[in-house]
């Protein structure tokens, strides 16, 4: 144990499928004082999330990933059937990055039947509400559910999340305020494929045809971050949508919001963070991506 609390193993990966196995594991670690990044997953890794596991390496002692399809935030069943899953490879391409712990619970073992995790309910104060909010109904609360339980478990040093997932950190960052636990929560930038379409598990699901109209997501955000500071924000979300519309693409939502309160801004001189936020239908698989338009 000595040489591995000054060393996390490079050549070898941890993997645990039982918490408290994890738990008693991490605890001289954290006993020592070392640094602990968690990068928690849905598996059917990408590029995007080795970036995420590369910044976790870079800033602390140990690097912890999780790898769990959590059924509560799923608010369509035949969704989490079809949640594209490649355990096998995922283990290999974090073996392969130097990843040094991989957390892989079961359903049980996240949800014992005897804990009533539903009971938990957090307030987002309205950062639930818009976009991801409206479209899939308790989605946040059983995101937060299951990074509420992650983090309890890993005790991370720092919590890594992709901006992919823009209103998702946000629900975290709120998440970490009201729980006070101590974690700083670190976004990651998109990581996207050369055509500028966002990486994601789901794309693997797409037909050759739809996967070359989904760079129109990258297109119509592109397009709002050029146009935002001549035609302000109302007429630019007009032009997004038209723009995707005209390649018959079924839009659940353009947004342009303040990236602090999610709220659709009216004053894009006003506002120092905005964001435009996007999710579309590709056949039957539903995208988003956003895009940070302008950051003080
Ligand atoms: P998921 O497995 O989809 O739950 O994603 C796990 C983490 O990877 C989340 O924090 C995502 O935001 C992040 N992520 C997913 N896709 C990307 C991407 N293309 N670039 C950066 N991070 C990503």
């Amino acid at each position: 144990m000595r040489n591995l609390l000054s060393q996390p193993s490079k050549k070898r990966m941890y993997l645990f499928k039982n918490a408290d196995h994890l738990h008693n594991f991490l605890q001289p670690f954290r006993k020592n004082g070392r640094s602990i990044g968690f990068v928690p997953t849905m598996g059917a890794l990408h590029q995007g999330h080795l970036s995420l596991v590369n910044q976790s390496l870079a800033e602390n002692d140990i690097t912890v990933s999780s790898i769990f399809v959590n059924p509560t935030q799923f608010n369509k069943k035949n969704d989490l059937d079809r949640y594209p899953r490649t355990p096998t490879i995922d283990v290999k391409k974090l073996a392969k990055v130097g990843n040094h712990v991989l957390f892989m619970p079961s359903q049980a073992e996240m949800y014992p039947q005897e804990s009533d995790n539903t009971a938990l309910a957090f307030d987002f104060k309205g950062l639930d509400q818009p976009m991801e909010g409206a479209y899939r109904p308790g989605h946040f609360q059983g995101v937060a559910q299951i990074v509420y339980l992650l983090l309890q478990l890993v005790r991370p040093t720092r919590l890594y999340m992709g901006q992919k997932d823009f209103q998702q950190v946000a629900i975290v960052r709120s998440l970490i305020e009201q729980t006070k636990l101590e974690v700083n929560l670190v976004m990651c930038p998109i990581i996207r494929a050369e055509d500028g379409l966002a990486l994601s598990s789901r794309n693997v699901r797409l037909q050759p045809n739809s996967r070359l109209k989904a760079v129109a997501l990258y297109q119509a955000l592109s397009l709002a971050k050029k146009q935002i500071p001549q035609l302000g924000s109302l007429q630019t979300q007009k032009n997004a949508i038209a723009f995707l519309e005209a390649q018959a693409i079924q839009v659940d939502y353009f947004e342009i919001v303040d990236g602090y309160t999610l709220q659709t801004i009216d004053d894009f001189e006003k506002t120092d963070f905005v964001v435009a936020c996007v999710a579309a239908y590709f056949d039957d698989i539903r995208l988003i991506d956003n895009m940070i338009l302008k950051e003080i």
